[in-house]
């Protein structure tokens, strides 16, 4: 029998729309790329937003078009969270790090139509148009007098200018909420990049999730900072979460550098902040030498990357500040686990307390998860026990957009490449990676890129790329080469050679030379022999 319940749609409009109802004035506070700070109201995002929505009308882009964003976090970028995707379009979030290359290709495989710009990224925007050959339109996030006159770009509009011309007026359309709204892509194991396509409905629900007290706890009390990118998932869904829930914003706009993170959460009383440990050390390492203190901030939540020990102590200890470490991916919109306390644990000795922090958390209700051996039999919740992590639920990708690398699921549910424990309480530990790639501040670089620049040297018979651990950046690549026989490469000629070819920050730190790489059965280079080998090794100091 079917319920007599109202089937109202799941819409990402539905989220600004009750933010401006009741939050209307809630403040977004954003640092622009003008260096200032810029601050308004939902009332007034939701109305430019809706800007958007009648300048995308105007433009005659059909729905499900993609509108792509290379944008730092600030309120324009917000706006278009919501305009575009609110009007039926969706919002690819490009990732500005990469190299224009990777960023061209990107944006042709999305067939995006509009691309809006920070005037940071000019100078890419610039090295890309040529390339980019379904982008019609360009938008520079900025008002009229600061377009710049001689950019080159072709009918170069400013935002402020394109959706100041439009009524404030527009009725939010409604459809399927499974109807797609944001395009994130994502390094990929092999191959080229592929593209988490998310829809409406997991939007919101994830949003709802997030906002839970065990999850990231987000309520209409607290001014919350996301460091982490609105390029990178959705800022973690916080500008949807922060809407649904009526919770003051800050965005840190380019400025990600400790001092101006420190001044931004004092001058805007922020209570709550998000990001990846780097920029936390970063934070950190401005703070402690002259020994400033939190006046506001009561908890971040730390995820992207293991967080290490020394910093959940820090924030803790010296800072008063909770830490919450959370586990997610690209694929998963990204939020799978956070780490927070069970009443049972309130007794435990600090140390013991310490111990479940460290892990990556408890599965938030939506996503199912377990862990299974190569036969792909489930393994036990023991908290000894590793096997890859699998996970299934409403947020978590079914393919990749364009079904891009075929089915990704195993029995219908998705493998994330990730090692792990789970103990009886149902906290994961990630042990290991299964997956090629690593992570370097956050952001990720492919081992086969960097793997296929050196063999493209005619001194390299084999290379194989990995991660090893950075203070800094938790991990840094190194790439382990086997010459050929009868000829020589310097490790400087082999760095060198790697310029222009891929971003500056994904350029290996070091080159290892070796006789021979370990090779498994299937002539697949065994990298976790390699890290063996490797133990001892420590990366050059930079
Ligand atoms: P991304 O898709 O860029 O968000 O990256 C997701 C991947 O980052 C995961 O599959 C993990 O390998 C890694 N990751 C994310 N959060 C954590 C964490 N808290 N601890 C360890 N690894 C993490």
């Amino acid at each position: 029998m079917l319920g007599l319940m109202q089937n109202q749609p799941l819409l990402i409009s539905g989220l600004i729309e009750f933010a401006e109802r009741h939050h209307g004035d809630a403040e977004i506070v954003s640092r622009r790329v003008e260096g200032d700070l810029h601050r308004y109201t939902y009332k007034e995002a939701a109305s430019r937003s809706r800007q958007v929505a009648n300048a995308l009308d105007q433009l005659g882009l059909a729905f499900g078009d993609r509108v792509a964003t290379l944008a730092w976090n600030g309120y324009r970028h917000f706006e278009l969270y919501y305009g575009v995707s609110g009007s039926g379009r969706v919002l690819h979030t490009l990732n500005p790090r990469l190299h224009p290359d990777q960023v061209a290709w990107i944006a042709n495989h999305a067939e995006d139509q509009v691309l809006c710009f920070d005037l940071t990224f000019l100078p890419l925007v610039q090295a890309v148009q040529g390339r980019c050959t379904s982008i019609k339109h360009y938008i520079a996030l900025c008002a009229a007098d600061k377009l710049p006159a001689d950019s080159g770009i072709p009918g170069l509009q400013s935002y402020d200018a394109w959706i100041g011309q439009q009524s404030t007026e527009y009725r939010w359309p409604s459809f399927d909420e499974n109807t797609a709204s944001s395009l994130c892509y994502t390094s990929g194991t092999t191959g080229n990049p592929k593209a988490a396509l998310y829809s409406h409905r997991s939007s919101t629900l994830h949003a709802y999730a997030a906002a839970l007290p065990d999850v990231m706890s987000i309520s209409a009390r607290d001014a919350i900072l996301p460091v982490v990118p609105m390029f990178h998932v959705n800022a973690w869904g916080i500008p949807y979460s922060a809407a649904l829930t009526g919770a003051k914003l800050v965005f840190p706009g380019p400025a990600l550098d400790g001092k101006s993170i420190y001044e931004l959460i004092e001058s805007e009383k922020v209570s709550y902040a998000a990001g990846v440990p780097t920029v936390w050390q970063m934070l950190l390492g401005h703070m402690k030498p002259v020994g400033l203190k939190f006046s506001t901030l009561r908890r971040t939540v730390i995820g992207g990357s293991a967080c290490p020990p020394a910093m959940i102590q820090a924030f803790n200890e010296d800072y008063g500040v909770e830490v919450l470490h959370a586990w997610g991916m690209t694929e998963m919109s990204p939020l799978g686990t956070l780490c927070t306390l069970k009443n049972k644990h309130d007794a435990l000795p600090p140390d013991e307390k310490m111990r479940i922090r460290l892990k990556q958390g408890r599965a938030i209700y939506g996503v199912d998860m377990k862990i299974v051996d190569a036969e792909g039999a489930e393994l036990p919740w023991d908290g000894k026990t590793f096997g890859d992590l699998h996970v299934r639920g409403p947020w978590v990708v079914r393919s990749y957009f364009k079904g891009e690398g075929g089915d990704p699921l195993v029995d219908g549910w998705f493998p994330t490449g990730d090692v792990g424990t789970i103990d009886s309480d149902g906290y994961l530990q990630i042990t290991d990676r299964s997956k090629d790639v690593i992570k370097s501040g956050g952001e990720w670089i492919s081992s086969i890129d960097v793997e296929n620049i050196a063999v493209a040297h005619p001194a390299v018979a084999m290379a194989a790329c990995i991660g090893m651990p950075h203070p800094k950046w938790d991990e840094r690549p190194v790439v382990v080469v086997v010459k050929r026989p009868g000829m020589d490469v310097s490790k400087d000629e082999l760095l060198h050679f790697y310029e222009g070819r891929i971003a500056k920050w994904q350029v290996p730190d070091d080159v290892v030379f070796v006789e021979a790489i370990p090779l498994g059965a299937t002539g697949k280079m065994l990298k976790t022999r390699l890290r063996e080998m490797l133990r001892d090794y420590t990366l050059p100091q930079t």
